[in-house]
Formats: structure tokens, sequence, C-alpha cells
């Protein structure tokens, strides 16, 4: 791979197709993917729906311009406002662009409010991507390391522990916004609980701060709601969303509500290949398969499944710590580091990987069925008993 610029630590693995839960490699040998490229084919591979609005759009139109309508654009926009409560939404290519928005919408509310040095703050062990800004607002010392000067305008507090964010909202009164994700995929799965993201909300309600959730990992069903704040009776200000959104072809979106929703005026953003009539109409078979077939619910009842299998089978297992994360967003956390499961795992044909070096991370298609689940019960428990011996 010496063409290819050296960013990833790659495993000796090619894949030539998929269908459903399952990949199969050049070497003709199957894999149960339970990973689905980082939370990204929710669905699973090749799924009927998907490929059948890609193909059909592909022989229509591709691409136009945001400097026309986009009719795909205007359907898909509709399906996410009716699903989430946001009242629209702009379209990017990413996660990290969508957060880029959220993060402009924050900045130019706060200019709009007199603040010209506005202050977002962010989380501990936050992932929120790899532009110089989402970096900033990253709370992961490596993956900063090297890239300074980071942004000016953050400001990083513990997360889960709204004592932290009324002390340094009462202390700067620059502060603009809040942003944070409902569970950490990249931070070792920390799940935030409905007390906290509801304090979260009042804390921004009471002193005119914008919400910002990154659901860029926890949306499109992968927690067991449509986003994962609706578990919480809460509605942000500001909602971002990618990774699950495409099934694969590129596509974010950054949803925004009221105030924060007529911030950005024409020629103030904007993306060139940011909802073009491909992206949305595969986004589309997305969002009505997942509606249409209740995945999110699948999701939730899948995680339980899963969950519960996994505390069984580990209570007395002297390496186990705990189970985290919602639906089947799922870390299996261990007391010791096990960073080579993700090598022992693909070279079984299980597909799954480890975060912040004890975490066992499992990220599903919602399709998942009791089998599959079962599948990668004993393929989990195969590769913990290895670490045990
Ligand atoms: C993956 C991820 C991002 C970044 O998305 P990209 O598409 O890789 O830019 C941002 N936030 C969260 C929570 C993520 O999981």
């Amino acid at each position: 791979m010496h063409a290819i610029m050296n960013t990833y630590g790659r495993l000796p693995v090619t894949f030539t197709h998929g269908k459903g839960c399952w990949l199969y490699d050049t070497e003709g040998r199957k894999y149960l993917d339970a990973l689905t490229g980082i939370a990204v084919c929710g669905l699973g591979h090749a799924h009927p729906a998907v490929t059948a609005a890609i193909q059909e759009q592909a022989g229509q139109l591709v691409h136009t311009s945001n400097l026309y309508g986009i009719g795909r654009q205007q359907e898909l926009a509709e399906n996410l406002t009716r699903i989430s409560g946001m009242d629209n939404v702009f379209f990017s290519n990413s996660g990290a662009e969508a957060n880029e928005a959220a993060i402009k919408i924050a900045r130019k509310y706060g200019h709009q409010k007199g603040i010209s040095e506005p202050v977002i703050v962010v989380m501990t062990k936050a992932f929120h991507g790899r532009t110089m800004a989402t970096l900033t607002a990253t709370g992961n010392a490596k993956a900063q390391e090297g890239f300074g000067p980071l942004l000016n305008g953050f400001v990083r507090v513990p997360y889960m522990d709204d004592d932290a964010i009324r002390a340094v909202v009462r202390a700067n009164p620059n502060i603009v916004a809040v942003m944070l994700e409902p569970v950490q995929g990249e931070g070792g799965l920390a799940t935030a609980g409905e007390d906290y993201i509801k304090a979260v909300r009042d804390i921004c309600d009471q002193n005119d701060l914008l919400m910002l959730v990154d659901e860029i990992q926890t949306g499109n069903g992968r927690t067991g709601s449509y986003f994962c704040y609706q578990q919480f009776g809460i509605t942000p200000d500001v909602v971002t969303t990618a990774k699950g959104l495409g099934n694969g072809v590129p596509i974010g979106a950054c949803l925004a509500r009221g105030k924060a929703a007529e911030v950005l005026q024409p020629g103030s953003h904007g993306s060139t290949y940011g909802g073009n009539p491909l992206a949305c109409a595969a986004a589309n078979a997305v969002v009505t398969t997942i509606e249409n077939e209740k995945l999110a619910e699948n999701a939730a009842h899948m995680g339980n499944y899963l969950a519960s299998a996994f505390n069984v089978r580990l209570q007395d297992n002297p390496l186990f710590s705990e189970i985290r994360g919602r639906g089947l967003m799922m870390g299996i956390v261990l007391k010791k580091d096990c960073t080579e499961l993700m090598a022992k795992g693909t070279e079984k044909g299980l597909l799954l990987n480890v975060t912040s070096g004890n975490v066992i991370r499992l990220l599903p298609p919602l399709t998942l069925t009791e089998e599959e689940a079962d599948l990668i019960v004993e393929g989990v428990m195969e590769l913990i008993h290895e670490l045990n011996e």
C-alpha cells in the first residue's frame, strides 16, 4: 500500500463484497461484521432498498449544485425534521463537516448577541472529528499532538459533570454553547444518563446557550431511537449526524431548531457536494427503511439481548468490568488491555474493534437477528477466554 498515505494501521484483509451482516474477502473467507465500517452500514451490506435507490438515482442525476433546487435534498430534509422535531437541516459530506457547521452556528449566534470571542464548552474524551475546529473540540491529546496551534474558543470540562458546566458558565460570560455526545463512541463508550442530559438542557435554557448534540455515531437508529436524545425527553438546539445516514454513501447533516435555525443565511456557509442528489437518494432509502422496518426498535431489543447474554456469560470472569452503551452501540469493558483482539477477531472471522485500550466495541447492523447475535457472543467469548490464558 505504498501509494497510499500512511494514516491508518490496516489489517491485512481486503473485502470484495458483502450481504447483510456478512463480508467476504479476496481469499473467499467469510466474516461476521460486528463493526459495520464504524457504525456506518446500519442496514447491513448491499441492502436492496439502498442499492436500488443508488442505481436509480445514478441513472438520472448524480450532482447539480446548491445553486439550484434539489428534490431529493428537500425530501430528506422533510424526513429528518419530521423525525427529529428540529426545524431545518444543512447537509455536508462527513461527520466532521456537520460538526463544523454546528460550531459555526454557535459562534455566529454569539456574535449576534455581541460576544466577539465566543467560547464553546466541550467534554473530556470527546470525539468530534479531525478538521482543525473539530480536532480542537476533541478531547484526545494524542490526536491533537503535532497539529498546534489549535483554535481558540473552547473550554473543556469533565464528561457527565453538570456542576462543572455551571461553574465555567458562571465564570465566563463569553460561553455560547455546550457540545456533547450522548454516548462517547471513541471515548470508551461512556454513556450519559437522562438526569445529566436534562441538566445540560436546563443550563443552556437558563443561560441562553445553544445545546449542540453530536449524534454522528449515535444517530440513525443506532441506540434504540432515531436519535439518542429522543430517549431523554429533550430537544437540542443543534444536532449533527453522519455515519449511519447514508449506509456507506458519504453524507452528514447538521439539524437546527428555533433561534439556531435562523443563524446561517445565504453566503455564510456552504459545501459543493453537500446534499447532492445521489447522497440524498441513498439517505432517503436509509431513513425510510429504518422507520418502516422498525430498526431502531430492533436495535433496542438486540442491544438488551446482547448485553444480558454478555452479563451472564462474563459475570464470573475476573477480566470483566462492565457493559456500556445503548442499543447496538456497545462496549465490553475489560480490566486489562485487549487491543490485540481486533486483529485476533479478524483472523477468526469476527469484525470488531477496541477503543481506549480495554473496551471491546460492537456496532453490528441494526438488522441483527438473535441467531447472528448468538454468533457474535460466541466469537467474543472465545476471544476473551484466549485473553484469560
Ligand atoms: C466519527 C465521528 C465524527 C467524525 O465523523 P467523520 O465522518 O469521520 O468526519 C464526529 N463525531 C463523532 C461522535 C463520531 O463518532
